[in-house]
């Protein structure tokens, strides 16, 4: 058996690290256990915090103001997290979204992890542009109220991931004077099989720190003279780590004399990866947290003394406290199939204003004919009071020493609601 943990968080994702920093800030001894990489390291490169722009009835313009998208937000999903979490207008709510990105930017990894302000536009893979509340530092966002750029997407020829004249077409079609510009990645094979896969793209870069990208700017600036670009958008490939990535695009930037970022990704995303790896070094570096080996906790077990903790190797741990970061599908925080339990713990899991019944105990079809339609079995997951204590199907906490946070937690559906990171990131109420 393993010391005594005061509070356990299970879990090293976007919620599992903010509660962890949070907690060791005030002073609380935490461990970490976390099971393989979740949604954490999955994710775009783009934070959704405030819900999604809908068009407003009357004028058909997007709705981006910040309050009127929360309001709407709240209106539709009356158990979304936030709620519940006390942060029902745009200031509170924008306030947590700082004091949750200032934890992971601080110490070591500097500004280098998340930008909260950087709210805009930014460019998916396909190039349509879409709205974010904030990004990964290497994301090149455009803000609404900057004069109208022209855009340069660059396509490397020998990199066959990125479809630079598809997305440039796109963004104009959107109404953004967007051009590609053909150049070959130095650090890549330039004959075929050209590689189509962004981590091995990022690998080979990362043995090649000190690349000179003088070459590959003046031939970008050459190509575009007739109207130079104020913002360039590369693949999301510049690196397996985000201090290299970051370098890399310093440098790009000067060499171009314009600001020179990354789209944010669709499928293999470095964003995600690099946030991971960030994530995991700050863990292991802040005091007060304690990192144990990545294996899953197979079991939970209340007794008088604290809750036991089983893992996958066979250790056991006794803590005051355990505190689910255990996230939904992608990291098999919640099950696919009935019954309608969390794994761990047996709680109930809601949909609404109701624990599910646990028949029939295979769902209807999880995913909708429409790709993009709401699915009311997207919002279902745990149940917790303000102060964060996991519900039973009586609305009553479970017990005094287990809670849940980020995506976890009932209420909202990531892929319509626009607010899955601000969702980890902010409704950690039990770390506040
Ligand atoms: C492909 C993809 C793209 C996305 N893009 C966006 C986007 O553009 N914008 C946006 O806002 N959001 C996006 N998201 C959503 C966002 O990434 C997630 O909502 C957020 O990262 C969830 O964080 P989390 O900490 O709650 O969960 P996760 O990051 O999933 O972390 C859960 C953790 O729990 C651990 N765990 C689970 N069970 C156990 C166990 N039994 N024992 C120990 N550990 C366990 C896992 O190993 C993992 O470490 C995307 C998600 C995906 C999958």
């Amino acid at each position: 058996m393993t010391a005594r943990a005061q509070t356990l968080i299970l879990g090293g994702g976007l919620a599992g690290a903010v509660a962890a920093l949070a907690l060791a800030r005030r002073g609380d001894a935490v461990s970490v256990a976390a099971g393989p990489p979740g949604a954490s390291a999955q994710w775009s490169g783009a934070l959704d915090v405030f819900g999604p722009c809908l068009r407003d009835p009357d004028s058909g313009d997007l709705i981006t103001d910040p309050h009127a998208r929360l309001q709407n937000l709240l209106l539709r999903r009356p158990h979304h997290p936030y709620r519940v979490a006390g942060l029902t207008s745009a200031s509170a709510l924008s306030g947590a979204l700082a004091d949750a990105c200032g934890l992971l930017n601080a110490g070591s990894h500097g500004p280098d992890l998340l930008n909260p302000t950087a709210r805009g536009w930014c460019m998916t893979p396909l190039g349509a542009p879409r709205w974010c509340d904030g990004a990964s530092v290497t994301v090149g966002v455009w803000s609404p109220t900057d004069p109208a750029p022209v855009i340069g997407v660059v396509d490397f020829l020998n990199f066959a991931g990125f479809d630079a004249p598809q997305a440039a077409a796109t963004l104009r079609d959107a109404g953004i004077d967007a051009t590609a510009y053909a150049v070959a990645a130095p650090w890549l094979p330039a004959t075929p099989p050209l590689t189509d896969d962004p981590i091995i793209a990022a690998r080979r870069l990362d043995a090649s720190p000190d690349l000179d990208w003088e070459p590959v700017a003046a031939a970008l600036r050459a190509a575009s003279s007739a109207r130079p670009p104020t913002l360039w958008l590369l693949p999301p490939i510049l690196g397996a780590d985000l201090t290299a990535a970051r370098a890399h695009l310093q440098r790009l930037t000067a060499a171009l004399g314009a600001l020179a970022a990354e789209a944010s990704a669709q499928h293999a995303s470095l964003h995600g990866w690099r946030l991971h790896r960030a994530l995991q070094a700050k863990l292991s570096t802040t005091p007060n947290i304690q990192t144990l080996p990545p294996q899953r906790v197979v079991s939970l077990r209340l007794t008088p003394s604290g809750v036991e903790v089983a893992f996958s190797d066979g250790a056991t741990t006794i803590a005051e406290r355990v505190i689910l970061a255990t996230g939904r599908w992608a990291s098999s925080g919640l099950p696919r199939r009935g019954p309608w339990r969390e794994p761990l713990t047996g709680a109930p899991l809601w949909l609404d204003a109701a624990p599910m019944t646990d028949t029939p105990p295979n769902p209807p079809r999880l995913l909708a004919p429409d790709f993009s339609a709401d699915h009311p079995l997207l919002r279902v997951g745990v149940a917790v009071n303000p102060s964060g204590l996991i519900l039973d199907a009586h609305g009553d906490p479970l017990s005094p020493r287990l809670y849940a946070i980020g995506s976890a937690l009932h209420g909202t559906s990531a892929p319509t609601d626009a607010c899955a990171a601000g969702v980890a990131l902010c409704a950690v109420t039990v770390a506040r």
